[in-house]
């Protein structure tokens, strides 16, 4: 647990400040919904010199906008909220219930003495009694205690920066500058990632359950993965992008392809390649495409158009399914998704011939009407797979 203390030090390529700095607003947002699993984060291991950074970077861009210092300090205490959640689950249980059988919540057994100025606002709020100008902190009112310490440690910090007088010379900097930049998208609303919708939260663990939500081409992909353990090399690209655009994290995208690369590929899979043997190929790889390593672009996902026109090799099992499988391949695969929708499937084999995105328009409106029991009476267009399965959620949530 840490109150950030210590400013980072050392050299830190500009790209990876930027990635700090995205990810750590991109994480705000996600507490806006309530709590967060910092685990998802590459950039937020507690008190690395990474997680320093970004929260330093931030703190500076906090002294110089009104509107970001308030939502700043109020994220970065509902971060220390869920580390404490996390911690009193392991070891502060130990400490203040060492030595009896009971309870953690609502115990008053023992009193934390701390000066009353360290704990203002239960001062004011009369939670705790002053012996001494010393306030008796109940030990259940531990949490409190340690946010309202960070808080008055927070705005003092943020006082003493505002005034220091290296403020100017530093904003003047070009890179921060394009910091500020990002900050500012992220206090004007626009997202700080491509996601288009932060309901949606892809990880190693969920995918599986997510891939219901996915379209016909990734769900297919994601089939012959789960069958195979495998996929060819432009598939894999198509999935890794698409994946790392719906949302998924590079950690977790690296857990996911170690994990299926690290079993026994299936006989019907012509590749021979794991994570054994080439895990450090399919490492760079990931990198590459969340921007860490080589060109550092950042690259997206494939549009429909790009899966549509792609050109099949021999291995390749993807592309566009209402393009590219003939009639009994997709018949087969759409009868494995909709086993009660016999005739809804042989109009989507019929409309896929005139244009592919009318089958798959269909395709969404059948799941929505599994899933919700109710017809969708609008016509959808999806620029690409990832657009899909945001329109798809967004309307979801939109009826939960
Ligand atoms: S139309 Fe686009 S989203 Fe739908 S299956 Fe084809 S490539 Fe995927």
């Amino acid at each position: 647990m840490t109150f950030y203390l210590k400013p980072p030090r050392g050299n830190l390529n500009l790209y990876i400040l930027e990635d700090c700095i995205k990810e750590r607003l991109l994480c705000y947002n996600y507490l806006k919904n309530g709590s967060v699993d910092l685990t998802n984060f590459q950039y937020l291991v507690e008190d690395s010199s990474l997680d320093r950074t970004g929260h330093f970077i931030l703190r500076l861009m906090a002294c110089c906008n009104h509107t970001f210092e308030y939502d700043f300090v109020q994220k970065e205490l509902k971060l220390l909220e869920v580390i404490c959640l996390m911690l009193s689950n392991v070891f502060l249980k130990h400490i203040f219930t060492i030595g009896r059988n009971g309870c953690f919540i609502g115990c008053n057994l023992f009193v934390i003495e701390v000066p009353y100025y360290f704990c203002l606002s239960m001062t004011a709020n009369r939670v705790v009694i002053i012996k001494n100008g010393l306030a008796q902190v109940p030990c259940t009112l531990w949490k409190d205690l340690l946010l309202g310490l960070y808080f008055t440690y927070l705005k003092k910090v943020m006082k003493c920066l505002k005034y220091s007088g290296y403020i100017t010379c530093t904003l003047e900097d070009s890179r921060i500058q394009n910091i500020f930049q990002l900050v500012k998208n992220y206090t004007s609303g626009k997202n700080v990632r491509t996601m288009e919708n932060e309901s949606s939260f892809i990880n190693f663990n969920n995918i599986s359950n997510e891939s219901k939500f996915f379209p016909l081409c990734m769900q297919n992909l994601f089939k012959v993965l789960e069958r195979t353990n495998r996929l060819c090399y432009n598939d894999r690209f198509d999935f890794s992008l698409y994946m790392k655009t719906i949302g998924m994290s590079m950690s977790d995208s690296l857990k996911f392809w170690e994990n299926t690369y690290s079993k026994e590929c299936s006989t019907s899979s012509r590749c021979s390649h794991s994570w054994q043997k080439n895990g450090k190929r399919y490492i760079y790889g990931i990198r590459h495409l969340y921007g860490l390593e080589g060109s550092r672009k950042d690259y997206h996902c494939r549009s429909c158009t790009f899966l549509q026109e792609r050109s099949l090799g021999a291995r390749d099992e993807g592309g566009c399914p209402f393009r590219k499988f003939d009639d009994n391949n997709l018949r087969a695969i759409l009868k494995t998704i909709f086993p009660n929708n016999p005739d809804e499937i042989e109009v989507m084999i019929y409309e896929r011939n005139n244009d592919p995105n009318v089958a798959c328009n269909l395709f969404f409106n059948i799941v929505f009407n599994i899933m919700t029991r109710k017809q969708l009476n609008q016509s959808m267009t999806f620029g690409s797979p990832a657009n899909y399965y945001f329109q798809l959620k967004k309307l979801l949530a939109k009826e939960s």
